[in-house]
């Protein structure tokens, strides 16, 4: 639950406001995309949902936590336990198989997927002993998406995961994060150009210049879902 949330960077003697108030919720298992224009604040926000950055004014709460308190130990919790991020370039360590990848992030969660389990999610169980270099970008994406969703974080926050694919790879990619949604009830944020996706989400919210300027709820979805707002 965002509020009033601004951003300020400073930059020399230029203020850049990336964020100028924001208010949003996103909705337990819910499927929300972000759109907007180049520079319209959406990597800031996600960012700062995410618990990546600190916003310069406003609140973010997740549940009853309060993530604006700074208080950096709480932050690094939430981010660990909670959130899985996907990023448009995929940052897959090119010296581990694709299970291996996962695996580094299974070690470390208390209550993670097996790692062959989560690439099967993704549908590349049969592909767990490639390295990086022998698979596609769509399928390097889906490693990243394993890795990502193994932890079982209750929130998965995606910026641009189809920025460096083609258009036909990218609705692969975000077929996949729909049934994540879908299948694990993992409620997700999703930057995406990709228009495919607007028809998946359960809402679509627009930024420009730092500010919501439109909300579509999906009535077509609505219907399969009771969450209100
Ligand atoms: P894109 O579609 O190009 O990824 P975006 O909507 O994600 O754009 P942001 O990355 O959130 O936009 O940037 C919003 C504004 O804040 C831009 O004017 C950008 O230049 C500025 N900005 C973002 N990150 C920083 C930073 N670390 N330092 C300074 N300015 C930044
Ligand atoms: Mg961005």
């Amino acid at each position: 639950r965002a509020r009033g949330l601004t951003k300020v960077y400073h930059m020399g003697e230029v203020d850049v406001h990336a964020l100028r108030g924001v208010d949003l919720d996103l909705f337990e298992g819910e499927l929300m995309v972000l759109l907007g224009p180049s520079g319209s604040g959406k990597s800031t926000l996600l960012n700062i949902l995410g618990g990546l950055d600190v916003p310069s004014g406003g609140s973010v709460h997740y549940l009853d936590h309060d993530l604006t308190q700074n208080d950096d130990a709480a932050l690094t919790r939430y981010r660990r336990e909670h959130v899985g991020f996907v990023f448009q370039f995929y940052n897959l360590i090119p010296s581990l198989t694709a299970r291996e990848n996962v695996a580094l992030v299974t070690e470390i969660s208390s209550n993670p997927m097996r790692p062959e389990e989560a690439l099967e999610l993704v549908g590349l169980g049969e592909r767990k002993d490639h390295f990086p270099a022998q698979l596609s970008g769509g399928e390097q994406q889906r490693v990243a998406i394993a890795r990502a969703v193994a932890k079982r974080p209750d929130v998965l926050l995606c910026d641009e995961p189809t920025g460096a694919l083609d258009v036909k790879t990218g609705v692969i990619v975000l077929s996949v994060i729909e049934r994540i949604n879908r299948e694990l009830g993992t409620t997700t944020a999703v930057i995406t150009h990709n228009a495919v996706i607007s028809k998946m989400a359960d809402r679509v919210v627009s930024l420009s210049d730092g500010l919501i300027h439109g909300v579509e709820r999906n009535a077509h979805k609505a219907a399969a879902h009771s969450l209100e707002w």
